[in-house]
């Protein structure tokens, strides 16, 4: 690797002068436009880093495709008594640094390419802050919030029969995404469990802490988030206690950034969810909130502040942003108007690539997607660490441990992006790729 240049540098910027003399006079500075293909911008970010990297080709041809997918069509009873057939995916990016690990999302929207996406975002992601595991990522097109209990959890035990072909403590553990949470890990626990005759908890993470979840776990990724905003404010001479904090989703990841924020001392500004969001700059009754959105399903039948759109949100004056919902949120089209000096990403992907350039020739600091939500997946490996070794930590040691984690890799990524004079998701990028290739070329390609 080697620093080429004497000013900062975006990772688009490092793109255009390693490739300027291969482009015809006519070919267009790529990427100025978005792409919504979640997969073709994860590729176009490793592409950035592997040229950086100076990546063998080989290597790089690997590590663009993930190492195995799976697509099962499945059908469940429905509680009328019709059957309906739905379908699944895992897929398995990288084992090259142990077994793989990702999330599962129940979504309408998702598909074969979202998924690949976030299984490569995985592998990066584990890397980067240094745990022994790959990447993968699951999902099931349905929309959780059209299905019975009982449906969803016969949906959930068919689709877990059906990759259990490829998931187990010691080679894929599944965890909770978008549309899943601890309930539907306690199925999939027990669907494998019965499968196998015997108890198996380190199969999957998220679990409630009855069953061997850990404590620490539900609140791990929004509580990582408010861990590097901290590193970050730290920088600029400043602390939480007041720093303005809007998040866009107000799930697992948003809500529980938005709660532990308001608990340190920031004012949140502003909150949202599927359906709209609320903005008040003297700052948000987070609790309210939340007691609001667990009763009438959404946040937005709250009176404490004015009805803003999800959109409306990413783009007001405040310190941080956190963008905790879905992704492709922030494009060439809002990231001009975005006012907030630090970007978090709570989400997987809500940053384009073209979007990234923009923000970094306007100044604005953005912690990537890769590094700021890994909280989670760090919590996740020390619930699996638990589960083998049947001892349970306190929630004090497993926060502790986490926030070494976390402040440690944030850090690694800073002294990167100011040796390299990068933006920090190349810098992050740097790092994860480096770590998996390395990896890769230690242990051959088999035969
Ligand atoms: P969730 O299902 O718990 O919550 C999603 C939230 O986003 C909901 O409040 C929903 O209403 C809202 N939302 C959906 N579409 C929206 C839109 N267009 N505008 C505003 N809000 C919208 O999901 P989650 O687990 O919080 O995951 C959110 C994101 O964080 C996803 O990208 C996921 O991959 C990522 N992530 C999750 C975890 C985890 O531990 N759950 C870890 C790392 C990353």
């Amino acid at each position: 690797m080697t620093a080429t240049t004497t000013t900062v540098k975006t990772a688009e910027d490092v793109n255009e002068t390693k490739t300027a003399s291969v482009r015809s006079k006519n070919s267009v500075h790529a990427p100025s436009h978005d792409s919504a293909n979640p997969y073709q911008n994860a590729l176009k970010q490793l592409e950035l880093a592997a040229q950086r990297l100076e990546l063998d080709a080989g290597i790089h041809e690997i590590l663009k495709h993930p190492e195995r997918e799976l697509t099962v069509h499945f059908p469940v009873k429905m509680d009328d008594g019709s059957h309906r057939s739905f379908t699944g995916y895992r897929v398995q990016h990288n084992i090259a640094r142990g077994p793989s690990k990702g999330g599962v999302r129940y979504s309408p929207l998702t598909d074969l390419d979202e998924v690949r996406a976030l299984s490569m975002w995985m592998t990066w992601k584990c890397a980067i802050v240094n745990i022994p595991f790959g990447g993968a990522k699951g999902g099931v097109v349905c929309d959780p919030k059209q299905l019975s209990p009982g449906e969803l959890e016969r949906l959930t035990r068919r689709y877990t029969s059906e990759i259990s072909i490829v998931i187990g403590p010691n080679t894929d553990i599944p965890a909770p995404d978008m549309g899943t949470n601890p309930q539907v890990m306690a199925w999939m626990m027990d669907t494998y469990s019965m499968q196998h005759g015997r108890t198996v908890p380190a199969v999957v993470t998220g679990k409630p802490v009855a069953i061997g979840g850990s404590e620490g776990r539900a609140d791990a990724t929004g509580r990582g988030i408010t861990f590097i905003a901290r590193e970050a404010l730290r920088e600029r001479g400043r602390s939480l206690t007041n720093a303005t904090v809007a998040v866009q989703g107000f799930g697992n990841v948003g809500g529980t950034a938005a709660k532990i924020f308001h608990e340190l001392g920031a004012k949140v500004v502003a909150v949202s969810d599927a359906i709209g969001g609320i903005y008040n700059p003297g700052g948000l009754d987070i609790p309210a909130l939340q007691e609001c959105a667990n009763r009438d399903g959404t946040l937005t039948t709250h009176s404490s502040g004015k009805q803003i759109s999800s959109a409306e949100l990413l783009e007001l004056d405040c310190d941080i942003l956190v963008p905790a919902a879905i992704e492709n949120q922030i494009t060439t089209e809002n990231a001009p108007r975005i006012k907030a000096d630090i970007i978090i990403e709570g989400a997987n992907g809500p940053t384009t690539p073209a979007a990234d350039r923009i923000l970094q020739e306007r100044g604005v600091f953005l912690v990537p997607d890769v590094l700021a939500n890994a909280g989670g997946v760090v919590v996740s490996y020390f619930e699996w660490v638990q589960d083998l070794q049947c001892f349970f930590w306190q929630e004090e040691e497993v926060n502790a441990k986490m926030e070494a984690i976390m402040t440690r890799a944030y850090r690694d990524v800073r002294q990167m992006a100011r040796r390299e004079e990068v933006d920090m998701r190349l810098a992050a990028y740097l790092i994860g790729v480096r770590r998996v290739a390395d990896a890769s070329t230690l242990r051959g390609i088999y035969p």
